[in-house]
């Protein structure tokens, strides 16, 4: 049987550009000139026999040199796949999916066929696919199922400098099959490594002294300006900072603007456009667009769209543009310095999600997206002694963050000596065994001399989710519940359904009232997907009660996704009627971790660190002092807040987790 099945989920919506064929041919001729002008092109040859002669290369050039769109593009036309799949891994959804349509228009094909992609939630491919662009998380996946990788003959891990969690263990994984492969006498696995930084040396070593090609770079010159003093507010400043350009460029120089997060970039926009607005008199229009990972994929292709005469665009991103998108135009880029970073709390072994500074890798890397086409500028908002102190390179994610979902992943896929496995860089022995402590808190491993996946953690791996989230699910089926709580899980998946328009925040909360429980905010997302079904899924009503109708759409189909699973575990697809209580304890049981308690004076500190914690102003609860919740998520910002909420029992906690909370107890306990 075949393991991973190919599934086509989503509707076409990228298919061709809607243009006349004449256009098409027009604009196909146009794309092969601009591809013999790449710096890649004159790199090919040298590439295609190096990649014939060893199996593995590494590749860097500068962003917009043309590796990730080309490389695999050489690779087909030179037959070098010998008819499997090419994939290129990237550790983003937006770049892969923006990658593969630029693809598959150069290939003249829609997306789906020659040219595909596959991120969490969405398979655009089928069996004719043979370039196949996927997040990092996705081919992790598919080599829990095929641990060979039988169907590609090429791996290519992408924006390998990102050292992202999921490419720093697929590092070790396809490393493995490669040498799994030779040993069985199975066609070699071809692996190339890009990256868009220069320090290599490290990837070159970890693949066996494997050659690094540099690719001639197209970099002009850039003028960089820094802050006078430290900003307080980087928001403000970049507003202003951006005004002041806007006034004295030039007409058809674009501005990047970098931010931190989907909040942060929507307010941005928000102000931007508002502020243009009132300086009407201007003839020169400015064009704003956001750019981040939710973004809807529509919203996302107006940012590669020519700016029109007379016209000036912003796009205002998140670090998505540093290095894996190409953006045209570009001559202006404000640096906040500031980037949404997962940092992981040993103590309690969990992730917050917070905004830190950036790395002077990271700054350079925005800095030269000014320069790709001419001279640019570039204006940092901090001081230069601000950067002279930033780190030198970012450190790896599997150096900070929790590492239980990718140890699940790894013992999925029969690794179970983590401590050995091969790591470029890795994780210190407290943070595996913190890891693998989750992992049996949450009963998905047996910890004996060799440790192993129960039943439970097998079926907890099946689902692509953080193992907390999985393991909520797998306890529906024993409180009769699971319809429910796939369909808050659902909702938790995607970005927020709840609409509040800074124009129109108290209507929206107005309407929104009605859904509000005070229970939590899961069951409020209950309480939306029943009125939403309610109505047939209708526009109109989401229109009317503030809800984004979009991305209730897109949870319907990651409902449907994560069903379909439980009817391959064969899990009893049951539903609780109007006893929200079940609910509530099936996510006890998978976050028992993330809970807090109200203190005497007002406050909440989680029970794990003790750490005093806000409820998120967003949430359901905010105005409630409920004595315990638990939540999926903590953010910082100006305070540590805990988003998602569930009021819960602490009899639930405890009898979710005994032996975690009798650890927890003070010493006077024995
Ligand atoms: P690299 O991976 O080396 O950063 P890419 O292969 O992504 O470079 O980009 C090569 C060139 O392809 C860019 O310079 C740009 O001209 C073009 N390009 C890439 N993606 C798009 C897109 N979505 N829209 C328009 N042009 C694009
Ligand atoms: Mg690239």
């Amino acid at each position: 049987a075949s393991p991973a099945k190919k599934q086509r989920i989503m509707g076409p919506s990228h298919q061709g550009n809607g243009l006349g064929s004449i256009q098409n041919k027009e604009n196909y001729q146009k794309l092969q000139i601009e591809r013999l002008q790449l710096p890649i092109y004159s790199a090919r040859k040298r590439l295609l026999q190096e990649i014939q002669k060893l199996d593995t290369v590494i590749v860097i050039g500068e962003t917009g040199s043309g590796k990730t769109t080309q490389i695999p593009q050489f690779l087909l036309e030179s037959g070098m796949h010998r008819g499997k799949t090419i994939a290129i891994t990237q550790p983003r959804r937006v770049a892969a999916i923006t990658v593969s349509q630029r693809v598959a228009e150069e290939k003249k094909t829609a997306v789906g066929r020659l040219v595909g992609y596959c991120v969490r939630f969405e398979d655009m491919t089928s069996e004719a696919t043979k370039i196949k662009y996927m997040t990092d998380g996705m081919l992790l996946r598919e080599a829990i199922l095929d641990p060979q990788l039988k169907r590609y003959s090429v791996v290519i891990l992408d924006e390998a400098h990102e050292r992202t969690i999921h490419t720093d263990v697929l590092f070790g994984v396809v490393k493995d099959c490669q040498k799994e492969r030779r040993k069985k006498g199975i066609p070699p696995l071809k692996i190339i490594v890009m990256s868009a930084t220069m320090d290599v040396d490290h990837f070159s070593r970890y693949f066996n002294n494997a050659p690094v090609l540099y690719l001639e770079g197209r970099q002009f010159p850039i003028q960089v300006y820094y802050a006078c003093n430290p900003q307080s507010d980087y928001l403000f400043a970049s507003l202003v900072t951006l005004f002041k350009i806007h006034k004295e460029a030039p007409k058809g120089h674009d501005i990047l603007l970098f931010l931190t997060g989907q909040e942060e970039i929507e307010s941005a926009v928000q102000s931007i456009k508002e502020i243009s607005r009132d300086k009407e008199q201007e003839d020169l229009t400015l064009i704003v667009c956001p750019l981040y990972a939710a973004l809807p994929s529509q919203a996302q292709l107006r940012v590669f769209q020519p700016t029109p005469k007379g016209a000036r665009k912003v796009i205002v991103s998140t670090n998505i543009a540093e290095t894996s998108v190409t953006i045209h135009g570009i001559r202006y880029v404000i640096d906040c310095g500031m980037v949404k970073a997962k940092v992981y709390n040993p103590n309690s072994g969990l992730d917050i999600l917070k905004v830190v500074r950036v790395s002077k890798a990271q700054a350079l890397q925005r800095t030269g997206r000014a320069g790709r086409e001419s001279p640019g500028t570039c204006y940092r908002l901090y001081t230069e002694s601000e950067y002279e102190s930033l780190q030198t390179s970012t450190v790896p994610e599997i150096l900070r963050c929790n590492l239980a979902s990718v140890m699940l992943q790894l013992l999925a896929l029969g690794i179970s000596d983590i401590i050995n496995f091969d790591f470029m860089d890795k994780p210190d022995t407290e943070s595996i065994v913190s890891a693998l402590d989750q992992l049996h808190l949450l009963g998905a491993v047996e910890k004996a001399d060799n440790i192993q996946l129960t039943q439970l953690g097998k079926q907890m791996a099946a689902f692509p989710l953080d193992p907390r989230m999985s393991k909520t699910i797998l306890a529906a089926k024993d409180y009769d519940c699971l319809e429910e709580v796939l369909s808050v899980v659902s909702l938790l998946s995607v970005e927020s359904i709840l609409v509040n328009p800074a124009r129109k925040r108290a209507e929206a909360m107005a309407a929104q009232q009605k859904f509000m429980s005070s229970d939590g905010d899961h069951i409020t997302l209950l309480n939306i997907y029943k009125s939403y079904k309610g109505v047939g899924g209708n526009k109109q009503w989401c229109q009317e009660n503030f809800i984004n109708n979009r991305n209730m759409k897109t949870a319907m189909d990651v409902r449907k996704q994560l069903r379909e699973i439980c009817q391959r575990l064969e899990l009893p697809l049951k539903s609780c009627g109007q006893d929200m209580t079940c609910i509530r304890k099936c996510m006890t049981i998978g976050y028992f971790m993330n809970a807090a308690e109200l203190q005497a004076t007002g406050e909440f500190i989680t029970l794990s660190t003790r750490k005093p914690v806000s409820i998120h102003p967003s949430s359901a609860l905010f105005r409630c002092k409920p004595a315990y919740v638990i939540y999926n998520e903590l953010v910082q910002t100006s305070k540590c807040y805990m988003r998602d909420l569930c009021l819960v029992d602490p009899d639930w906690l405890y009898a979710a987790a005994p032996n975690y909370f009798r650890r927890k107890k003070p010493a006077n306990s024995n």
